[in-house]
């Protein structure tokens, strides 16, 4: 393992089990912190804690539905209960089943507001009066390129992206300034996300648009970025897509 970091943080990783996530739940570890990881796939999030302490870092894995509020105060008092703190909670838990509005998949829909929105507000309400109490703590929530603009066949998504982002910047506003708020915006990266698409036309659609992709070792170093700024730095926003994605 590279301790390389001055400070190791309790980072909490939502949607761990692949993706951003994983690389995240992985590369924070490998500087040296203290990551507890959570997702629904238990054989995933298994598979990943070996893989870190394998590797010598520092990892506990858990199942948490972001969809849960239960489930996700549990999640944050677990790691509180471990290691006596949270320094960090990375919202990036996210689905993505693209679809055209005429299609009416209203399931759909729901679960993307579910999941990307209701599932962000979970985690805020969990980690933020421990922050409170701690008087310090750091909220990322992983948003989208979506949350900046919109295409066809994405409204939903986006509309559920624009909403995380505004939520971000609110909690920014309204928290003291010893609490840091970064909101993460990634183009498109190598994941599972597309998998979540059952729309046949969304699904060929997309097979141009993520032909170009980074790797989501790109966005877990730009998270470890802004989590390793010193206490009075903020890091509030970064976009960070394919060279070639405008
Ligand atoms: P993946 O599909 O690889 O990862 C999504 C993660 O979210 C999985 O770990 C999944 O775990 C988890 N998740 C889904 N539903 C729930 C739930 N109810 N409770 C807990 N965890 C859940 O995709 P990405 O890594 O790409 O996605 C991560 C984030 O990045 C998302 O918010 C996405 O919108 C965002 N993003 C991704 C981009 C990309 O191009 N890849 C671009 C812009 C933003 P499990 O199913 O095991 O619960």
């Amino acid at each position: 393992m590279n301790t390389t970091t001055p400070e190791p943080k309790v980072v909490l990783v939502t949607g761990a089990s692949s993706g951003i996530g994983a690389a995240v739940a992985e590369h924070l570890a490998a500087i040296g912190h203290h990551v507890v990881a959570g997702a629904r796939r238990v054989d995933r999030i298994a598979d990943l804690v070996d893989k870190v302490r394998a590797a010598g870092g520092s990892i506990e894995g858990r199942a948490l539905d972001v969809t849960d509020r239960a489930d996700v105060e549990a999640f944050v008092a677990a790691a509180v209960d471990r290691h006596g703190r949270a320094d960090v909670i990375v919202n990036n838990a996210g689905v993505m089943p693209l679809s055209r509005l005429d299609r009416l998949l209203v399931d759909e829909w729901d679960r993307m507001i579910d999941v990307n929105v209701r599932g962000l507000l979970h985690g805020i309400a969990a980690a933020l009066p421990v922050f409170q109490r701690q008087g310090r703590g750091h909220f990322v929530t992983v948003a989208s390129i979506g949350a900046h603009e919109v295409a066809a066949s994405a409204a939903v998504y986006c509309g559920t992206k624009y909403a995380a982002w505004a939520i971000t910047e609110g909690l920014r506003l309204e928290v003291d300034p010893s609490i840091r708020v970064t909101t993460v915006s990634p183009g498109v990266v190598e994941s599972e996300l597309a998998t979540t698409i059952t729309d046949p036309g969304a699904q060929q659609a997309m097979v141009t648009y993520r032909a170009e992709s980074i790797p989501a070792s790109a966005i877990a170093e730009a998270i470890a970025y802004a989590v390793e700024q010193p206490a009075g730095v903020d890091v509030n926003e970064m976009v960070i897509r394919p060279a070639r994605q405008r």
